[in-house]
Parts: structure tokens; sequence; C-alpha cells
């Protein structure tokens, strides 16, 4: 819903949801993740007109992350900055596939809420969430000024956020998106010849998978590095 609403500027909290073919409001008992969906075999209750499987699908991979995150970091007060920031980065994903922008009203108050939560579950990392924030920011800034094809303002901040709620572990985050987006970019290459590359790859989708896998491996990833080449 987040999807498909921040980039038209609508709501969020209002009006409630609306089957797209006639209108009516979905029914607090038809709007259950997946479940509603499946029982209604996606279809409208009201019109019988079809309801597109990528809101369940998206309910879905949401679930499994979130599933993921628990299981990885543990069922503690972490999951209060831990689950928004994947939700935030699975919504802005396919924002950004969608739309190819990067939602400011997504970004700042996820933002807002990550120092929030950090002062309270973390507050002794904050000088290096704020270090990290800062730093990623300003070096998705540098690559967008020398390379400006492959990237806009919305992949800056969006990085700057990750880095708020990533610290150190925003280095291998960049650094996985950087590699995936450009074993993309040389696919598409070959795939597709030169000028396919030109009309440009969204990088939000690469940027929130290195934050997924950081959020999950970062501190491991780093002391493998440090391991192996520091030692
Ligand atoms: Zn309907």
């Amino acid at each position: 819903m987040v999807i498909h609403r921040v980039p038209l500027g609508e709501s969020i909290l209002r009006p409630r949801s609306r089957c797209p073919q006639c209108g009516a409001p979905i029914r607090s008992r038809d709007n259950v993740p997946v479940i509603s969906w499946l029982v209604l075999r996606g279809r409208c209750r009201d019109c019988g007109g079809r309801i597109s499987p990528r809101y369940p699908l998206v309910e879905l991979l949401t679930a499994v992350v979130f599933g993921v995150v628990g299981a990885v970091s543990g069922l503690d007060a972490d999951l209060l900055w831990e689950l928004p920031f994947a939700a935030m980065l699975i919504a802005v994903a396919l924002i950004d596939l969608d739309h190819r922008i990067v939602p400011n009203a997504i970004l700042l108050p996820v933002a807002v809420w990550g120092v929030a939560a950090s002062a309270l579950t973390r507050p002794g990392e904050l000088p290096e969430l704020l270090a990290a924030g800062a730093g990623a920011f300003c070096f998705l800034l540098a690559a967008a000024l020398v390379h400006p094809r492959g990237m806009g303002m919305g992949d800056v901040k969006l990085a700057g956020v990750m880095g708020l709620y990533l610290g150190l572990s925003v280095v291998p985050a960049l650094l996985i998106a950087f590699l995936a987006g450009s074993l993309v970019g040389v696919g598409i290459v070959a795939r597709h010849g030169a000028a396919a590359r030109k009309r440009g790859v969204p990088f939000a989708p690469f940027l929130a998978l290195g934050g997924l896998v950081a959020l999950l491996a970062g501190p491991d990833l780093i002391a493998l590095y440090r391991d192996r080449f520091l030692s």
C-alpha cells in the first residue's frame, strides 16, 4: 500500500484501502495480509475484479524478510529499528523500480525514527551511526557527481539513511550494492547493447540488497575482511 500510494503523494492513513476497479472499500476482514487474497482468489468481493498478486507477494516478501531478521538477530529491542529499516528497504527498492524515485516522504521519517530508536536501544553507538550516515551520504554524493547518469539524489539520501541504521556495516552494504549493480549493468550491455545501459538502471534496489545483507551479516563481513587482509 505504501509502495502504491507514496509516489502518488497520497496519504497512507486515509482513505481506507479500496478496490482499484469498483472503488468499494476493503472490509477489515478482507484486509488480512496474503490470507485474504488467497481466500478471495485474487478477486474483489464486490465486483469480482482482479486484484494484482503484487500485493500478497510484497506482503509475503516482507513477512519472510522480517522472519529472517528476527531469526538471525534475535527477538530483542533491536527489532525496533531492524524491522522498520528492512521494510523501508523493500518499499524504496520497489518504488524505484516502478517510478525511478526514492521518496523523501519515506526517507525522512525513517531517518528520524532510526536516530530515535537507536537512542533508546543502543545509545553508545550513536556517534558511529551518525558518522556512518554522513560518510555514506558524502561518498555517494561524490559518486553521483562523477557519474551522474547512474545515480540520483534519492540514492545519495538513501545511502545516508542506511549509514544511520548500519553504522560501519554500511561499508559492506555499499560494496555489495556497487558490485551487484555493476554485474547487472554488464549483463544488460551483453544482452541488449550499450544503448540499453544508457537508459539507466535504478540503483536503490541494489542499495536495498546491500542494506539487507549488511543488516543480517555486516559485522561478520567486516570481521572476515579484517581477519583475511589485515592480520
Ligand atoms: Zn471491486
